[in-house]
């Protein structure tokens, strides 16, 4: 008997005419993620098996349940007899090793060829575990819920599994654009993007000297725990400083935030359609500051007809900080390192813009010289550089 790991798909089910693509992207970002281990992947319509050394199982297992569009991943003990006694001797090994008191047997025959059917299995089955053990039965709440596979390369028997992440494959969706600050909502933002099978790159405005190296590595390390759940991202950091100053110096000050916003949003834009990048992600939620109100939000989305996605709209802070802790992005995200949001605040921000106001200010400077200067001066970041912040951070 040997143990392998068996894998049910996500969301995949819904996707009839895609299912195929979705199955070998899966595959694709998997192998990506464990190229450190030595592992064969057997997939089919509906589940993928793993097969990798024994002594890596946990730590495959481990790596598996951080990648999107996998539902369930169960240890299974795999032997290539598929005797009905066997399968009886296996199943009790198996159900000795789990802990509860009530238990349920499931058969799936994908080998329709095998003489018993699956009903008959599980009754057979579940008669020895009975006999042999002071296991019960309960076919509505088991504690464990055991598991017999019958392929024609062998039958597979496992109990209860762990959750995966659910979601698509990562890149499924194509490719986005995540506006990614220093700040706790951008980059949980970003993983519930990623979860829907949207890749992302990064990009981050920073006003050197006014913002501080401190605060662009704090974004590079939260990219970073970012690329765990997405793959080959890039960091694109823009120099903001001298749009900030100009609108400082030159414009009302009670809509300071509302035209930098717009200053970002028009720079995203460029940055995302040179990149191949479909929308522009970023953390946006409807009431959280005064540049989150409807009106800012309709005056600041006015500059671009690029889709917007605002995965946290909705959301309460404190079940993002939920989510901020869970993906581990909290710890960083919270240490004070000032952002271009933070350094220039006006004592009055404006909470419902007007739209012809602000392009009456905005034409007292040519801001597409400044743009597009900002966007030929983008520095990427490698982010694969395994460079140590920690005494910075
Ligand atoms: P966060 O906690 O993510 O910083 P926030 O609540 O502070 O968000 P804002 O500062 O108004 O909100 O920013 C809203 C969103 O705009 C952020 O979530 C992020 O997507 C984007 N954003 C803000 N500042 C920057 C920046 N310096 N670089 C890139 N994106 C930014
Ligand atoms: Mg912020």
């Amino acid at each position: 008997m040997k143990e392998v790991i068996l894998i049910k798909y996500g969301e995949l089910t819904t996707k009839k005419d895609n299912r195929n693509f979705f199955i070998k992207t899966l595959r694709k970002n998997i192998l990506l993620k464990l190229s450190s281990f030595s592992v064969e992947i057997k997939d089919d319509y509906y589940r993928m098996f793993i097969y990798t050394q024994e002594e890596d199982i946990d730590e495959v297992v481990k790596v598996l349940s951080n990648i999107f569009g996998i539902h369930e991943i169960d240890i299974c003990h795999m032997s290539e007899d598929i005797n009905l006694d066997n399968i009886k001797e296996l199943s009790l090994n198996v159900i000795k090793e789990c802990d509860g008191k009530t238990f349920k047997v499931e058969t799936n025959r994908s080998d329709k060829s095998y003489p018993i059917k699956s009903m008959d299995v599980s009754k057979d089955v579940g008669a020895y575990i009975l006999k042999n053990t002071d296991l019960k039965v309960d076919v509505h709440n088991p504690d464990i819920m055991l598991h017999i596979e019958i392929r024609h390369e062998g039958v597979y028997i496992y109990t209860n599994g762990v959750k995966g992440l659910g979601g698509y494959p990562v890149s499924t969706l194509g490719r986005g654009l995540l506006m990614l600050s220093g700040g706790i909502d951008s980059p949980v933002a970003g993983y519930l993007t990623i979860k829907r099978g949207v890749e992302l790159y990064y990009l981050y405005f920073e006003s050197r000297p006014h913002t501080s190296i401190e605060a662009r590595n704090k974004v590079i390390e939260l990219a970073r725990k970012l690329e765990k759940y997405n793959s080959n991202g890039k960091l694109m950091v823009v120099n903001f400083t001298k749009i900030q100053e100009t609108i400082y110096k030159n414009l009302d000050q009670d809509y300071l935030i509302t035209i930098m916003r717009r200053m970002m949003y028009r720079i995203a834009e460029k940055v995302a359609r040179r990149n191949k990048c479909l929308a522009i992600v970023n953390g946006e939620s409807v009431g959280q500051v005064a540049s989150q109100t409807l009106s800012s939000i309709l005056a600041v989305n006015n500059v671009t007809n690029y889709p917007i996605l605002r995965p946290l709209c909705s959301f309460d802070k404190l079940d993002i900080i939920e989510i901020s802790k869970k993906i581990d992005t909290y710890d960083i995200s919270i240490l004070p390192y000032e952002d271009c949001c933070t350094i220039f605040v006006p004592r009055h921000p404006v909470i419902n813009p007007d739209l012809n106001y602000i392009l009456e200010e905005e034409s007292k400077v040519n801001f597409d010289e400044l743009i597009k200067e900002a966007v030929n001066n983008i520095e990427i970041i490698d982010l694969k550089e395994k460079k140590d912040y920690s005494d910075v951070l």
